[in-house]
């Protein structure tokens, strides 16, 4: 609009974009949109295709007529491609599955594929999905294999295929009641192919199937669809250009914007009748979009005390790999959250491990074996020397129960020492240690023994001042006596929270001087996840305070009593235990046993050993220092441009940005948060909020998360908080 101040525009600019959009696709699509919006059939007049194909001759034949072709999983659930390798798998697959016979291997309809898979999926931007939905049917063929027209036809196209750039694509157009009918050949032989104009008969050969090179690196088939292709009412084509039409159609489309392009490119199957029996190909039954009656299973049978994330539109995640999850229409996600599966996703070596030794052998400590004393030997290898006693479990809870009996042996009394907005794990004990959890909805009254330490937030806690925040807690330890302290070095449930110079060996040494025990939760932290220190304990206990108080100026590396560990260890396996010092481990010698039925097993210590050794192989500590740094710079950029970002914090990868409304007053800005979140999962990021107000994005994705990552999640987080104007 010339002449008009861009300003009054300025909301505007999303119909703008919508409109280029529009402008760009066939306009087949475009009135197959409105249509539907508006709950009329997405076609205006029936085209007569369904009669088409019962005249039709399958597009490859077999001399011997069987009709034994069948359809391979290529869903992003299915076994037949891997992310880390596309093209291998599914070469193996395919040969797998046509091996010895001459059965040709079929890819589904509408089935949704891994990104990258389907030669239409091209790049897009990061926020932008991309095709991962098949508008048509492969057929797996030797290269060689000649392909027939299905239909009579006119050759409309014939010619490198624009898109893919894999091989040869022939479209050919046939009118037919109502609208013209295309049947679109992709991925053949440059040689034998028709000329375009030329007139073709039903069962005329259009050439064969191209070498790999030809297909992109795919095994060699046939790429099959069906286009329909509207008429206006005074009989010509609705598209102002019927010779591109096919191509701006797509071999796939998007799958939050399928239903326009699946209107037009219907189920080819009734097509291919003479290669396989039509039953079975049909849409495999965990083809996409099965998130309704998942939540409807999950209601019948499960309690409502397992929440669900992105309520009332949660993912059906099927498949994750490094970075990276992916659900059953093959969107990616970049995860931020999963501080389970440290290594990444479905970790080969992890994976190889864990069904290695399962395959072999799995019991109980009560036998011996050599994983169990190789992996506490490689697990003390991580900690400072005092700590060298070993007790392995299923998980960080079963660890901080286990640490919190230990301890308290130890120190002769009940009474525990926490953080406010501690979380340490789900078992009536340590629920009865949570803030989090006792002021949280459902929670409860503290019992008498426990004893709250002021959060050690600088930024919105109740001290603004290090020397404060670290008196304050000393003078409670001190009261309190001999007790246990267990505590996180940098609070996880309670908002990515680290703590000052110095604070962390100020609180051990008071409660130490008391006759108390000291125990280091890492559950979420440990493993390398804060960087080269390993252990956040170490990575913040060395920090020392300069200028602060007598008491937090202890130069001496924090050490604790007990470390606790789970989540990371076994990367999703579940692995947990605590690691103690000889004394205080010496002090639970009552003789009473510790028997775990599960905790420790060849399984568990297979994945233990795997873990460390990809940690350390891969140089993943260095490389969490070495990211997480550029995360958290990039976010500071950010926090400069955007007052909302308050306060950016962390170490390695577990860093948090604190939401606040106003800059000055630090009012948490806890509905925006939410909204961030929801906006980012449409965006294709999982990200989540903790703290007492749940206002801190958390950011602790597994420590693979690389600098392209970095840059894709700093990129879609601009966007979002630039929407919100
Ligand atoms: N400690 C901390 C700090 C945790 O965050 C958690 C789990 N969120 C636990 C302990 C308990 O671990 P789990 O759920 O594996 O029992």
């Amino acid at each position: 609009l010339p002449d008009t101040d861009p300003y009054l525009l300025v909301s505007e600019a999303g119909v703008f974009r919508a409109l280029a959009a529009l402008a760009a696709e066939p306009a087949a699509v475009t009135t197959a949109r409105f249509r539907l919006a508006a709950g009329h059939p997405p076609l205006a007049a029936e085209i007569g295709w369904r009669k088409a194909a019962r005249e039709a001759t399958p597009p490859i034949r077999r001399d011997d007529g069987a009709a034994d072709g069948f359809l391979l999983d290529l869903s992003p659930a299915g076994d037949a491609v891997d992310p880390a390798d596309i093209r291998q798998t599914l070469e193996r697959s395919v040969r797998r599955a046509t091996e010895g016979g001459r059965r040709h291997a079929l890819g589904g309809y509408r089935e949704a594929r891994l990104p990258g898979v389907l030669p239409a999926d091209e790049e897009r931007p990061f926020s932008a999905e991309r095709r991962t939905v098949s508008l048509g049917v492969e057929v797996f063929a030797p290269s060689g294999t000649p392909v027939r027209a299905v239909l009579a036809g006119e050759v409309v196209a014939a010619g490198p295929d624009p898109v893919s750039g894999r091989g040869l694509r022939v479209e050919l157009r046939r009118p037919a009641g109502g609208g013209a009918l295309r049947s679109i050949y992709r991925g053949l032989a440059r040689e034998g192919a028709p000329e375009p104009g030329a007139a073709v008969a039903a069962g005329q050969g259009l050439g064969s199937v191209a070498d790999s090179g030809g297909n992109g690196g795919w095994p060699p088939h046939l790429q099959f669809q069906i286009a329909l292709e509207p008429e206006t009412d005074e009989g010509r084509p609705t598209d102002e250009d019927p010779l591109t039409y096919g191509d701006r159609l797509r071999a796939a489309a998007a799958p939050s914007d399928l239903e326009p392009f699946a209107a037009l490119c219907p189920d080819p199957s009734p097509f291919l009748a003479g290669l396989a029996d039509l039953e079975s190909l049909a849409a495999p039954p965990d083809a996409f979009g099965q998130e309704p009656r998942l939540v409807d299973e999950r209601r019948r049978r499960l309690s409502p005390t397992l929440s669900v994330a992105y309520d009332p539109a949660p993912i059906h995640i099927v498949r994750g790999r490094g970075a990276l999850l992916y659900d059953d229409a093959g969107r990616d996600y970049l995860d931020l959250v999963n501080n389970v599966c440290q290594v990444g996703h479905a970790h080969p070596a992890v994976a190889a491990a864990i069904s290695g030794q399962a395959a072999r052998l799995n019991t109980n400590t009560r036998y011996l074996y050599g994983q169990l004393t190789e992996y506490a030997e490689a697990l003390a290898a991580t900690l400072p020397v005092p700590l060298e006693v070993v007790f392995l479990t299923n998980s960080g809870s079963e660890a901080n129960d286990l640490a919190l009996r230990i301890a308290r042996s130890r120190v002769g009394n009940r009474r525990t020492i926490v953080f406010e907005g501690g979380y340490h794990g789900n078992l009536t004990s340590l629920v009865e240690v949570s803030p989090y959890k006792l002021d949280g909805p459902g929670g409860g009254a503290d019992p008498d023994w426990l004893v709250r330490l002021p959060m050690p937030d600088l930024y919105r806690g109740r001290f603004r001042d290090a020397a404060a925040l670290t008196e304050d807690a000393v003078r409670r330890i001190e009261t309190a006596g001999p007790a246990t302290l267990i505590c996180e070095a940098i609070l996880s449930c309670g908002g990515q929270v680290v703590p000052p110079p110095g604070y962390l060996p100020a609180i051990y040494a008071a409660v130490r001087r008391a006759g108390g025990c000291v125990i280091a939760d890492e559950v979420q932290t440990g493993f390398g996840r804060v960087g080269p220190s390993f252990w956040a304990f170490r990575e913040v206990g060395r920090d020392t305070g300069s200028g602060a108080s007598g008491a937090s100026r202890a130069a001496e590396e924090a050490a604790p009593d007990l470390v606790t560990f789970g989540k990371p260890a076994g990367n999703g396996h579940p692995l947990g235990g605590v690691v103690a010092s000889r004394d205080a481990a010496r002090a639970f010698e009552t003789g009473m046993e510790y028997f775990n039925t599960f905790g420790g097993n060849p399984v568990s210590c297979a994945a233990g050993l795997a873990v460390l050794r990809v940690i350390r192989e891969e140089g993943l500590a260095e490389r969490a220092a070495a990211v997480g740094g550029r995360l958290m710079a990039g976010l500071g950029e950010l926090a400069g441009r955007y007052p909302m970002l308050g306060q950016v914090r962390g170490r390695g990868l577990f860093s948090g940005a604190e939401l606040v409304r106003d800059p000055e007053t630090r009012e948490p800005a806890s509905a925006e948060a939410k909204r961030l979140v929801s906006r980012l999962r449409e965006l294709r990021i999982l990200n989540s909020v903790d703290g007492p107000d749940a206002n801190v994005l958390k950011l602790k994705p597994p420590l693979v998360f690389s600098d392209p990552d970095t840059d894709r999640y700093l990129e879609v987080l601009d966007g979002a908080l630039r929407e919100r104007g």
